[in-house]
Formats: structure tokens, sequence, C-alpha cells
């Protein structure tokens, strides 16, 4: 049998009774560093054998677990932090097993996207998991262009030293949306920020964090006994910034948003 382990994202005690059980009863635990999986393992006084699982190695690797699995062996598979494959390695794995007929189970646990969204405050109803964003620019902006629809909320992970980039991308596709941004759940230092993007957070530390924004507002339906002007204020008055306001306007009459930019333009004038 092959298991799926969540580990701890930060603070070691944060992993199940089962988790430690499964991972003691393993023959073997794939892992992404072995370095780091033994701090895990030296902790539980879990002796078992670690390899290491890699995204380049990853398709070389299902091969030997599967003739491991074959053989009867029972496997996990854990990453450096969190739930596998959640923008870490294993789909790959995940999807060799079910072409293979072969079955597999998870150890739930933790996972920094959902305490984020839970530490956001925001809608909880319905989010979407986006996990990095591309680092090419243009990928990223069409990327966001995509994702600017969606009215479930965001959530986003973001690499410690790429946070300003990514709050000033997200500002530059979604508007001053609310935002919150969580960093180093579950440590000692954990902190969650909160307000809009474009203003300052006040984030100065380093540290792993997880950006969490609201979702698209519903544009479709609007009154159209409203111009394009009073539509814009009457956005703003509810809470959108003028740039996402303006967007959200051109989306919802179908106009360029140069043209009601210059509306507004032409008002302010
Ligand atoms: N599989 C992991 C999970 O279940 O959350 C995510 C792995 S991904 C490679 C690493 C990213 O997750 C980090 O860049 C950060 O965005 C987020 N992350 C992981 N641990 C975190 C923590 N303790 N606090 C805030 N963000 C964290």
């Amino acid at each position: 049998m092959l298991y799926f382990v969540a580990t701890p994202i930060g603070n070691l005690k944060e992993i199940t009774y089962r988790a430690v059980e499964i991972l003691s009863a393993s023959d073997y635990i794939y892992c992404e560093d072995t370095r780091r999986s033994l701090i895990l393992l030296n902790e539980y006084g879990i002796k078992v054998p670690l390899i290491s699982y890699q995204k380049f190695n990853e398709k070389s690797r299902c091969a030997e677990i599967i003739e491991k699995l074959a053989a009867g062996k029972t496997v996990s598979v854990i990453s450096d932090a969190g739930m596998p494959l959640i923008s870490d390695p294993g789909s790959v794995l995940a999807k060799e097993l079910v072409e293979h007929g072969l079955e597999f189970s998870v150890i739930s646990g933790p996972c920094a996207a959902v305490n984020a969204l839970v530490l956001s405050g925001l809608d909880t109803s319905a989010f979407y998991m986006a996990g990095f964003l591309p680092q090419k620019k243009s990928a990223c902006r069409a990327a966001l262009d995509k994702l600017s629809k969606i009215q479930s909320t965001l959530v986003f992970y973001a690499a410690p030293h790429d946070i300003a980039e990514t709050l000033d991308a997200l500002y530059e596709s979604l508007g001053g949306r609310k935002v919150s941004v969580a960093r180093e759940i579950s440590k000692k230092f954990e902190t969650v920020y909160r307000g809009r993007l474009g203003e300052d957070l006040g984030i100065t530390e380093k540290g792993e964090m997880v950006v969490v924004v609201e979702g698209a507002r519903e544009t479709a339906e609007y009154d159209e006994t409203l111009s394009v002007r009073q539509h814009v204020d009457a956005l703003i008055r509810d809470g959108m910034d003028k740039k996402e306001a303006i967007k959200a306007v051109a989306a919802a009459r179908k106009l360029p948003k140069n043209v009601v930019y210059q509306v507004m333009l032409d008002r302010d004038e």
C-alpha cells in the first residue's frame, strides 16, 4: 500500500498520531530532501530508510515505487512540508498509480493554503488554490488575467524572496481587493497581515507566506439606468478602489477599459 502523508509546515508537533504510525510502519519513505525529513523522523523515533523523490527524478522513481508495491511493501511519500502534491511533487506518481490500478491513501494533516484561508477572514465558501504564480512576467500577467474573473477567494503561495513582487503583480491585475498574508504559519512568529492590495501591509520580515485575495465581484448584472460614471462611483462606494471599479465596469458593460478610464478622467478634470 502507498500513503501520501502530510507532515508539519512549521511546528513539528502538528502531525497526526496516525501519520506517525503509518510512517513508522512503512518499509520505505520517499521524501524531497532526506536531511530535512530526517529531522522529523528523529523527532518521532522513526527508523525507516529515506529515499529522495523530487521533481527531476519523479518519473524514474515511479517505476521503482510500483515495483516495491508489487512486492507487497508499504511505501510512504512525504514532502518537505505539508501535504504532498499541493505545489509539491507526487501528482505524477498518483497518476501512475491510478493507471496501474494500484490503491493509495492520504494521511491528513497540515496544508499552508487551508490555514491561510481560515486565517484570512475572507469568504471560505469557495476558494481557488492558484499555487505559485509563473516567474516570467508575461506568463504571470496572463495567469492573473484569467484568475481575475474568478469569484471564489484566491490562494497563492509565495517564496520568501518573492512576496513584494507577488503583491505588486496582484495589485496590477486585481486592483485594490482585500488581501491577507499569512507568514510563518504554526511557527513561533506566525503573523497575519490584512488590508487591501496596493496598500502598505507593513510586511518587514521575510519568511514563508501565503497570500489570500478576495474573489471577483459579480459584475454581470448592473443597474442599466446608471451612467458609466455613476456605475464606477457606486462600485467605489461599495469598497472597490478606482482601478478595480473601472475594470469591473468595463467588463460588465463590455467596453474597452480605456473608454471607461477616459470617461472618469473627463469627469475629474
Ligand atoms: N505542500 C505544501 C502545503 O501543503 O502547504 C506547500 C509546499 S510549497 C513548495 C511551499 C509554499 O507553501 C511556501 O512558499 C509558502 O507559500 C507556503 N508555506 C509552507 N509552509 C508555510 C508556513 N509555515 N507559513 C506560511 N506559508 C507556508
